[in-house]
């Protein structure tokens, strides 16, 4: 499968710090920020810092370095979020997935109940 990355998409202006964010937490792989449309009291979006479009892409491209740093950076929001009493990683991807933002992102949602999954 071929993985076309769109360097003008909205995530990856806000890397090149084109588009402000507000960041949770970076580190040299990932960079984590809030949600522009909070579904949760938390919404964090943990992107990777490399040209990835989805969790596929990512998951056969990206090195090991980078796979450690993102999941590292996931970890680090739970802690700073305080997401002890759990939370919902989701990523969205392609069309069937209703991905939007086509750069890889993991949506840490969390601070209260959350809802069945819908399908
Ligand atoms: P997707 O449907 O691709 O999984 O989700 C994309 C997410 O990106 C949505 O939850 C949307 O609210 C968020 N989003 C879209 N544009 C921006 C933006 O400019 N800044 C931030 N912080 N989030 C955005």
């Amino acid at each position: 499968m071929d993985f076309d990355y769109d360097d003008q998409n909205i995530f990856a202006k806000i890397l090149r710090g084109e588009i402000p964010n507000r960041t949770v937490y970076e580190n040299d792989y990932a960079l984590a920020f809030e949600d522009i449309a909070p579904q949760a009291p938390v919404h964090v979006l943990v992107i990777p810092k490399g040209a990835y479009v989805s969790l596929d892409h990512f998951a056969l491209e990206a090195s090991a370095d980078e796979q450690v740093g993102f999941m590292q950076a996931i970890a680090e929001v739970c802690k700073i979020a305080d997401l002890k009493d759990g939370f919902r990683g989701i990523s969205n991807t392609r069309a069937h997935g209703l991905q939007e933002v086509p750069h890889y992102h993991m949506h840490i949602l969390g601070g209260r109940p959350l809802g069945p999954i819908l399908v």
